[in-house]
């Protein structure tokens, strides 16, 4: 039954194919990649598992499912949110709240009808109250 599935030249199928559990070293699903930190990256499908799954038989379908596998040499670190990451987005959350004029936090996203704060676009009004 291993040797149904057995192409690592993908003369058969058209890309190495491998029994499931027989990934030789070097390829990983994009699942274990995750598992590792790790995403494809961009790169091409380098390979396939196909293995039997008779729990994922259907009428008219074989019961072969797929999976692929990709170069781990070529894979990339997730970048995930770091508290780097996040510092970094606030302070550029906090510098859209810094008027241009009097270089204060308003404390709101500056108005970009207004270009500045209230206060400078109105400073009568500020004056008045
Ligand atoms: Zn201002």
């Amino acid at each position: 039954m291993a040797g149904r599935f057995w192409d690592p030249d993908g003369a058969r199928y058209g890309i190495p194919t491998y029994p499931f559990r027989m990934a030789p070293a070097g390829l990983a699903t994009r699942r274990q990649l995750r598992a590792t930190g790790l995403r494809p990256g961009g790169q091409e499908v380098a390979a396939q598992l196909l293995w039997f799954s008779h729990r994922y038989r259907r009428k008219g379908c074989p019961p072969v499912r797929v999976a692929y596998l990709y170069r781990v040499d070529q894979a990339r670190a997730v970048r995930p949110m770091t508290p780097r990451k996040w510092a970094a987005l606030a302070k550029a959350n906090a510098a859209r709240r810094i008027c241009p004029e009097c270089r204060t936090d308003a404390g709101y996203v500056i108005p970009t009808s207004l270009g500045m704060c209230v206060a400078c676009a109105h400073p009568e009004e500020q004056r008045a109250a």
